[in-house]
């Protein structure tokens, strides 16, 4: 029997949203939002509904995943994603993708269709293959611009890349970080999350990010709740951030208390170091939250009374 009341977030992203890139990027959260809900309200479960709305904004090209996303040192685009079903803890990843065209389908076919968590590069291509998911040439006209703006200002020297952490502290602005991610929670009760990202801008051949990585940019458990981040990655891999945040949800805490404790933890701990974060989150009652230390987070969310979803840059922001 049905018995909840179906809800699910999404993220496009935290960093910083200049106002040329936010109105399509709100347009983009609202239209995955509305995907997601309209699938779990007709009966679909939160692992369609999580899948459904990354994908939409893998699609978008104006966030950091699929067709938009970011390009590494070597002008390459290497895309990751995840996906975990709350309900037995199953869970799918894939990494260093070069022309997938919905990355988060290949990490639900990870795992649907195999016995493994995490599968990237030349074996997630083929297994790609296998399964005809459709290909891409995913570099973006403004991800090259703006690739090419961040090497210029590495060949001023404005920066050094050995000290990319210190560089970024400096100049945030040369990397805003813009990924996508969604949590649902279904009619039957089941949460699920979703992340997807072309990684952190320049970053090095072979990098993995927090997005792949379940516990850190994703996670989902029926036992507590289901989290998505986004931001610098390393931080969110060295704090287990998502599933930290489950944890929270899991003793007690609501949604928005658990991604702010969170986000009080990064700042905490990771104090003097850059560290631009953003979380979104749902539990099993339904209640949502979202926070973040970084200038923006483009989100949006559709809860039962809602008709169309909301969307914003910001929620409650931590410093
Ligand atoms: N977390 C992603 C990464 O570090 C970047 C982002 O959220 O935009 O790969």
């Amino acid at each position: 029997m049905k018995t909840r009341k179906p809800v699910i977030v999404v993220h496009g992203g935290a960093g910083t949203w200049n106002p040329e890139r936010s109105q399509p990027a709100l347009e983009g959260v609202k239209k995955a939002a509305k995907i997601g809900f309209d699938l779990l309200n007709s009966g679909g479960d939160a692992v369609d509904a999580v899948v459904e709305a990354v994908a939409s904004m893998e699609d978008e090209g104006v966030f950091n995943a699929g067709c938009g996303s970011t390009l590494n040192i070597e002008k390459r685009v290497e895309m990751e994603a995840s996906v975990m079903d709350g309900k037995g803890l199953q869970a799918g990843a894939a990494g260093l993708l070069r022309d997938i065209k919905n990355p988060v389908r290949l990490a639900r076919i990870v795992m649907d269709e195999t016995d493994h968590v995490f599968i990237v590069g030349e074996g997630a291509e083929k297994l790609a293959k296998m399964f005809n998911l459709e290909r891409i040439n995913p570099i973006a006209e403004a991800q090259l611009k703006r690739y090419e703006q961040q090497k210029q200002a590495l060949l001023e020297g404005k920066f050094e890349l050995p000290k990319l952490v210190n560089l970024i502290g400096r100049y945030p602005e040369l990397f805003s970080l813009e990924t996508v991610g969604a949590v649902a929670l279904d009619t039957d009760g089941n949460v699920a999350a979703a992340t997807s990202t072309g990684g952190f801008p320049l970053k090095l051949p072979g990098r993995i990010g927090d997005s792949p990585l379940i516990g850190c940019g994703t996670y989902a458990d029926n036992q507590s709740g289901a989290c998505s981040a986004t931001g610098v990655g390393e931080i969110a891999i060295r704090l287990v951030l998502a599933k930290t945040v489950c944890n929270y949800m899991e003793t007690g805490k609501t949604a928005q208390e658990a991604v702010e404790e969170a986000i009080r933890l990064v700042n905490r701990r990771m104090s003097g170091t850059y560290n631009s974060m953003g979380l979104i989150a749902v539990n099993l009652r339904g209640d949502i939250g979202a926070a973040h230390n970084s200038a923006n987070l483009c989100w949006a969310y559709v809860t039962p009374e809602m008709r169309e979803p909301k969307a914003s840059l910001t929620a409650k922001i931590l410093k």
